[in-house]
């Protein structure tokens, strides 16, 4: 399979410099920042520092030090907004949505990371 990775997106932008972000978490691999329209109380966007397009992408060509970054970078986040589930933690959900049924936008994988209210229910249909 031939991932594509279009260098224009806009979380290459960021990457790069070129647009502001409002950085949770940066290591060697993977940034975490706030998603600019947040749908939660607490929403964040974890990305690869590496030109991955979606998960697939990210899981067949990453490498092991990338994956492991960014699991741990996702737990950091986590960790850091105190959102395990838990006597008084109230929990968290993780998003990754994939091309066209997954409506993704922005083609460079992210993870959402959202908590601070109950969410509903994950889909309808
Ligand atoms: P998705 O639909 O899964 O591709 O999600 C893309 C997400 O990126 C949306 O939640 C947007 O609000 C968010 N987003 C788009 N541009 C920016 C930006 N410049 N900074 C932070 N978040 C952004």
């Amino acid at each position: 399979m031939a991932y594509q990775y279009d260098t224009q997106n806009i979380f290459a932008k960021i990457l790069r410099g070129e647009i502001p972000n409002k950085t949770v978490i940066e290591t060697e691999h993977t940034l975490a920042f706030e998603d600019i329209a947040p749908q939660a109380p607490v929403h964040v966007l974890v990305i690869p520092k590496g030109p991955y397009q979606t998960w697939d992408h990210f899981a067949a060509e990453a490498s092991e030090a990338e994956i492991v970054d960014y699991t741990r970078t996702i737990q950091a986040v986590v960790n850091q907004f105190d959102l395990a589930p838990g006597d008084d933690r109230e929990g968290y959900r993780l998003i990754v949505n994939a091309g066209e049924a997954g409506i993704q936008e922005v083609p460079h994988l992210h993870t959402h990371i959202l908590s601070g209210r109950v969410l509903g229910r994950m889909l309808r249909d």
